[in-house]
């Protein structure tokens, strides 16, 4: 696959076509391999945003009318045209975001399983209906949508977040309008353009581009009602309270800081495999990456050696290259966070085992390359441990047994993903019972949850009620309605004074 290359502008989608809008303001995007800024960005403001909501408010009404049926049939034609230039997507995240292309595809594969789920709208909409409630009276509930609905999405998965959103959302017969991270914008333009030739009408996906600004004007519009957001905690903590404020229906992913616990009953081939994959694939930048290795008795001892062996193995490179297995950070100013956190970690009394700071990639010289970093003897009071690093960085704790690791995760303010790798079944049930963590791998270290049974975590991971996509990501995008009804012959009563009973 050839690398991405534009230089054009990047800029709205408003009512099916591309718009420059208002905004003075631009901003630089990063090739993140190469250091260089092919393009810029055209920040938006809020007379964008108003030009945006007018557009998918006038395109609600037809929109959220047209059967399930047909809505259905243009996220199946969006599925074809997703399918047919999955690679081209996969070029565009490479390029803007830095991670390898086989990662980026296999982004773009589960934004597509997203898709594939919405085209199944029309099921996912029957109601439940009860014949003769009462005498000669029926009772359904039926799901509407809300009318236009706002996704605000994080850099770290351009492509597959969105998808958490707008193709459910769209098929339930809302109005979207999609505010992409600052530092990828491009893929959900190129989506827009899919959406566009697969027939969705002019205003039912729009794209405003930007950030805070932006981002505050779709939380105070009025005709805005519900927003999605996933980005990291304490913004999501603030969309949540703001738009709750504002009235509307949020549902904001946060950060995380997930574990995988290593049984010493564990298969040690498969659990190095697990953590190299899970702790530095897409360079640790996964909301469900395996951060902290949680090493339960003796199997510490057995395992470092060969973690510290492989991360210093690592193929990291440009991700466009066929044998890279990690890529750049996004930019160079979270490349000095990440190794901030590396300095930290060392004043804090950690064992540096394997030290990523300060990695130069030949011919690649400006790109914001770090190499996989390796610590032991991490204790829960360090901040490495507590806080989100979101980069190659694993930390591993000790502990004395299956207890201490439980207590350990339970006691942590995230509560995305973890994972426990045991050959022990009884280990395993009880690990899934007893964490307090909304997703669960037991030997899977990236628990993902598949299309149709949602995403979220729990704690101070994810504020609202419900889980992305799925049916919680269902019933997020539409309201439940009520229905009784009687067709009587005549009504010879007159009026009823008592609550209404089954008669
Ligand atoms: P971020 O919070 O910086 O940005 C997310 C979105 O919020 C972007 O669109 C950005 O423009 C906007 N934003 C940033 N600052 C804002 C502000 N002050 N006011 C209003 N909006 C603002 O997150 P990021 O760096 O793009 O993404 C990484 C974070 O996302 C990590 O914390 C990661 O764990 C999290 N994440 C969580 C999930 C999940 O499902 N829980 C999934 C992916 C990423």
């Amino acid at each position: 696959m050839q690398a991405y290359k534009d230089t054009a502008d990047v800029t709205h989608y408003i009512h099916g076509e591309p718009v420059r809008g208002t905004g003075q303001r631009t901003q630089p995007i990063f090739n993140p391999a190469t250091g260089e800024r092919p393009r810029q960005l055209v920040l938006g403001e809020a007379a964008d945003v108003d030009a945006a909501v007018a557009s998918a408010k006038a395109a609600f009404p037809k929109w959220g009318n047209t059967p399930p049926i047909r809505r259905a049939r243009v996220m199946l034609r969006f599925l074809e045209l997703m399918n047919k230039h999955r690679d081209e997507l996969a070029a565009i995240i490479t390029a803007e975001h830095g991670k390898v292309f086989s990662d980026a595809q296999g982004e773009v594969a589960r934004g597509i399983d997203v898709v594939e789920f919405a085209c199944g709208v029309p099921q996912l909409l029957k109601g439940d209906y009860t014949e003769q409630v009462s005498t000669d009276i029926d009772n359904w509930t039926v799901r509407q949508p809300l009318g236009v609905v706002a996704g605000i999405t994080p850099f770290n998965f351009p492509c597959m977040v969105p998808c958490w959103m707008f193709p459910v959302a769209i098929a339930t017969g809302n109005t979207f309008i999609l505010k992409p991270s600052e530092r990828d914008p491009s893929a959900a333009l190129f989506m827009a353009k899919l959406l566009k030739e697969a027939g969705l009408p002019d205003g039912v996906f729009n794209v405003v581009q930007g950030d805070k600004v932006v981002v505050d004007a779709l939380l105070a519009h009025p005709d805005v009602k519900a927003v999605s957001f996933v980005g990291s905690t304490p913004i999501a903590n603030y969309i949540y309270e703001t738009g709750a404020k504002h009235g509307k229906r949020v549902q904001a992913l946060g950060g995380a800081k997930n574990h995988l616990v290593v049984m010493p009953d564990a298969d040690l081939d498969k659990t190095v495999d697990a953590l190299i994959g899970a702790g530095y694939g897409s360079a640790g930048e996964r909301c469900m990456a395996v951060s902290v290795a949680v090493l339960v008795g003796d199997v510490a001892d057995r395992i470092i050696p060969r973690l510290a062996q492989r991360a210093k193995e690592l193929i990291i490179k440009n991700g466009m290259e066929p044998d890279a297995e990690m890529g750049p950070i996004v930019t160079r100013q979270a490349l000095e966070r990440i190794e901030g956190y590396i300095d930290l970690g060392v004043k804090e009394g950690a064992q540096l085992v394997v030290d990523g700071r300060g990695l130069k990639v030949k011919g690649h010289e400006d790109g914001f390359f770090t190499g996989g970093t390796l610590f032991d003897h991490v204790t829960p009071d360090m901040r490495i441990y507590k806080e989100e690093i979101f980069g190659p960085v694993l930390s591993c704790v000790r502990v004395k047994d299956f207890t201490e690791a439980v207590d350990l995760i339970n006691a942590h303010e995230f509560g995305n993903g973890v994972a426990c790798f045991t050959r022990d079944g009884h280990v395993a049930r009880e690990f899934a019972r007893r964490i307090e963590v909304g997703m669960v791998g037991i030997n899977v270290p990236i628990p993902v949850p598949m299309a149709w049974h949602g995403f979220g975590g729990w704690k101070r991971s994810l504020f609202g009620d419900m889980h992305a996509y799925g049916e919680e990501g269902v019933r997020f995008y539409t309201k439940q309605k009520s229905i009784m009804q009687r067709w009587p012959e005549s009504i010879e009563k007159g009026a009823e004074f008592a609550m209404p009973t089954a008669k």
